[in-house]
């Protein structure tokens, strides 16, 4: 069992045959797509981490089905230990890339799969936790990155699936022979899914009798046969095609990535089903599933945010303003947000639980209250960050400006000296690093990184209404009603 390196992830996605399509065309070779590279770049940093000694408690753990050692993206949480390792790792890779590093649905979806096939092979006699732990054994012997795939297009949201008008909006089994099942369907927004190796599939939603064909998880290959990708575009992602446009970018090594997942008729054999018709079991694998990824983002979200309360701090200095009582109180309010969205993250591992199979699970309430407060918290930090930086973040030439050597001045200035000129600091930067932190400021809050930090901190891991409804279920307000019933002497 050996740990892989980055080098050797990126190099292992080229045996991949993954159909990839952007822009209307088919891209042969996405693995060195300027567009695509930084994603890729994002995951290798979850393989190149576990090999720094440093590190290695947050990014290994001991398997605890063979006793090797493993990467913790592959783990199945044994502990509360455990589940706290996990939020800080996500901090530290979120610090390290200030990205979405993508790998963390595999790791949520085989922690809901562990347990959640254990318990259906209790009620229904069946073998899907068998299949999974022998998949699960390949994933950490070979080290892959998995996508943990669940949403569904969904179609007219008023519908079951099974009442929808095109059937295909929610991914179904629609053959069923000895050796296994095809299915067909797409998965839609996917963090990580070109880069990944393999696929886990699992229900969007809790179903009914009616839903069976609907109920169903499984793995296959990223370029399992009758699979393809279509490339979501990002904010300001053309600039990556630029010749001159590191700076412009922002962040220019790392960057999230999300797909439309199509299965055309993909045939997936038994060993790689977990779940097939049990109806009943969607809810919970989907509430396992939504509580780890929940409890996720009180990790890499905040390591992501750490980047943005450095580079709004950066940028007052950069200004000559950073001891102006006014920043110093908003950078403040910053951290004070950013530490209260990690506390949620490390309570709700604190109050995990062993669950029947014995692998861990977070608290699910407190869970639910971390990526709530997930779906505020970084758009307040994203505002005072805009207001430290000021506008200059959205107006500056570009990087071809800065560089032209094309004569325009009085006595001869290039375009570059004037832009230098005016766009200089306090002088204790160069006007190129004032530049690169304003850029990066752009990126984080309004470009390609503000899809893993802002929009997705709304959308990822379920909208706000989805933790409402969680937190509705269990809040136990009834059991509040009694707390106040007996303090103020009510008997019935
Ligand atoms: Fe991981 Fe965060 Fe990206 Fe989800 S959003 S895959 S938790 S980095
Ligand atoms: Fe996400």
């Amino acid at each position: 069992m050996t740990m892989m390196t980055g080098a050797q992830y990126i190099e292992s996605l080229r045996k991949l045959n993954t159909r990839v399509y952007m822009f209307g065309e088919k891209i042969d070779n996405w693995v060195d797509h300027p567009i695509i590279r930084p994603s890729i770049n994002c995951v290798a940093m979850t393989y190149e981490l576990a090999h720094k000694p440093e590190y290695e408690d947050l990014m290994t753990a001991t398997s605890h089905m063979t006793g090797e050692k493993v990467n913790r993206f592959t783990n199945i949480h044994q502990n509360t230990e455990d589940l706290k390792k996990k939020v800080k790792m996500q901090r530290l890779l979120g610090q390290k890339t200030a990205s979405c590093f993508q790998r963390c649905v595999g790791m949520d979806a085989f922690n809901a799969e562990y347990s959640t096939t254990f318990e259906i092979d209790e009620k229904y006699g069946t073998k899907y936790h068998e299949n999974f732990k022998e998949f699960l054994k390949m994933v950490q012997r070979e080290d892959l990155t998995v996508d943990g795939a669940m949403t569904d297009p969904k179609g007219n949201r008023a519908k079951a699936p099974h009442d929808q008008e095109d059937l295909d909006l929610f991914l179904r089994v629609v053959e069923r022979r000895e050796d296994g099942i095809v299915v067909r369907g797409a998965k839609c927004h996917q963090t990580g899914s070109i880069n990944s190796h393999w696929h886990l599939v699992m229900p969007t939603i809790s179903m009914g009798p009616l839903d069976k064909d609907f109920a169903v998880s499984f793995a296959c290959p990223s370029d399992a046969e009758g699979m393809y990708m279509v490339y979501g575009r990002q904010s300001c992602d053309t600039r990556k095609l630029e010749d001159i446009s590191d700076i412009d970018v922002g962040n220019s090594q790392f960057g999230g990535q999300e797909a439309l997942v199509v299965f055309d008729d993909v045939f997936v054999p038994n060993e790689y089903i977990f779940m097939n018709g049990e109806y009943d079991f969607a809810g919970m694998l989907v509430e396992r599933f939504a509580g780890f990824h929940r409890q996720s983002y009180g990790g890499c979200k905040v390591g992501v945010g750490d980047v943005v309360i450095g580079a709004a701090a950066l940028a007052a200095e950069y200004n000559g303003v950073e001891k102006a009582s006014a920043v110093k109180d908003k950078l403040i309010e910053m951290t004070h947000l950013n530490e209260t969205l990690y506390s949620c993250g490390i309570a709700c591992s604190t109050e995990g639980h062993k669950t029947a199979s014995g692998g861990y699970i977070i608290d699910l309430l407190l869970a639910n209250v971390c990526k709530q407060n997930i779906t505020r918290f970084p758009y307040e930090i994203v505002r005072l960050a805009e207001d430290i930086a000021g506008g200059m973040m959205v107006t500056l030439p570009s990087q071809k400006d800065f560089k032209s050597n094309l004569k325009v001045g009085r006595n001869g200035e290039t375009i570059g000296d004037i832009c230098e000129k005016y766009f200089v600091g306090n002088g204790i930067c160069s006007t190129e690093e004032r530049i690169k932190v304003m850029r990066l400021l752009e990126n984080l809050c309004l470009g390609t990184a503000a899809v893993g930090y802002r929009t997705e901190s709304m959308h990822g891991a379920g909208s706000p209404q989805a933790q409402r409804i969680m937190i509705a279920r269990q809040g136990n307000i009834q059991g509040k009603k009694e707390l106040a019933k007996a303090i103020a002497r009510i008997e019935k």
